[in-house]
């Protein structure tokens, strides 16, 4: 496998170009694909309060053997922890949870732009990481107008911005609109949740033409478009596959023909979700 670049944040931090997804997984089995995602290469690992698992995320990262800093753990502030006073004590929930003294990158999980809290959460993510306890801060499901606020009224630019993004939703004013703004498109949902993506004919036919699994080709799309993708897998042979995206470029050709499939966004809609 050849390594991939990490990728540069607006605040001089850098990601690791792919992470690892933990998305409904609980109890032992977070903690064992946690520890075995380490153990196979993944150095990004993402998680959310909501998820329930961050005890289980903290327990696999302190007892993988990978040292701590090699690491970087991602979680998201709920929504029932929105506004200033609110956020700062999911965090520290979030943190206790985890067993960790810092994160690494905190994200506000989504804008829920009804209860209109999120300008207030953010200004609280930009305070803890000015206290140093988490190192890069973000957003998750944010539009072009919710992040334009958030710069509007605090001055600072999220450093990522986590967005469901796969062959079936390529987003592509999303991704420009994140580029504009000097923030780091993250991809949720990159295989497409299980949902028949990895079977198409236009995937399995890029994927022929390397020797390569269909999985391993769309990772390797999100990866040529810049952005860093998030794919849980509860297999282990798969959670390698998944990782093993460098050896290997597609075409120009390739690249447009996996962004004309059918579109279809899979979760919710960040103007009307509601957590
Ligand atoms: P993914 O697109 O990662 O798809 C996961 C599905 O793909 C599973 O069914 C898995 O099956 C299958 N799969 C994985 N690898 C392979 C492979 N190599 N070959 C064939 N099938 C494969 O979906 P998720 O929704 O889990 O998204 C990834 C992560 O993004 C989440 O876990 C979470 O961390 C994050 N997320 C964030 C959201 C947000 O609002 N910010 C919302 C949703 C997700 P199997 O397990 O059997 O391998």
């Amino acid at each position: 496998m050849d390594a991939l670049a990490p990728v540069p944040l607006n605040d001089g931090h850098t990601l690791p170009a792919l992470g690892f997804g933990t998305w409904r997984v609980s109890g032992e089995d977070a903690a064992e694909q946690v520890r075995s995602a380490l153990g196979a290469g993944y150095r990004l690992i993402d998680t959310a309060a909501s998820y329930g698992n961050e005890a289980e995320v903290g327990r696999a990262v302190a007892t993988s053997g990978v040292p701590r800093e090699e690491v970087l753990v991602t979680s998201k502030l709920r929504g029932a922890d929105q506004g200033y006073d609110a956020a700062l004590r999911g965090f520290e929930r979030s943190l206790g949870a985890l067993g960790l003294d810092r994160l690494d990158l905190y994200l506000i999980h989504w804008p829920l732009p009804a209860r209109d809290l999120y300008v207030d959460s953010w200004r609280a993510l930009v305070r803890l990481r000015e206290e140093g306890v988490v190192r890069s801060v973000g957003v998750s499901n944010f539009t072009a107008a919710h992040l334009d606020r958030l710069v509007a009224e605090t001055g600072v630019t999220p450093a990522v911005n986590q967005i469901e993004l796969h062959p079936g939703f390529v987003q592509e004013e999303m991704r420009a609109a994140n580029a504009a703004r000097g923030v780091v498109t993250q991809s949720w949902g990159p295989l497409g949740r299980g949902k028949g993506l990895l079977e198409t004919a236009e995937v399995r036919a890029v994927a022929a033409a390397h020797g390569v699994s269909p999985a391993r080709a769309v990772l390797r799309w999100h990866h040529q478009l810049g952005v860093v993708p998030l794919p849980k897998s509860a297999d282990p042979r798969r959670r390698r596959e998944n990782l093993d995206i460098g050896g290997f470029v597609l075409t120009g050709e390739e690249m447009a023909v996996l962004g004309t499939l059918p579109q279809r966004r899979l979760g919710g809609d960040p103007d009307t979700h509601e957590e």
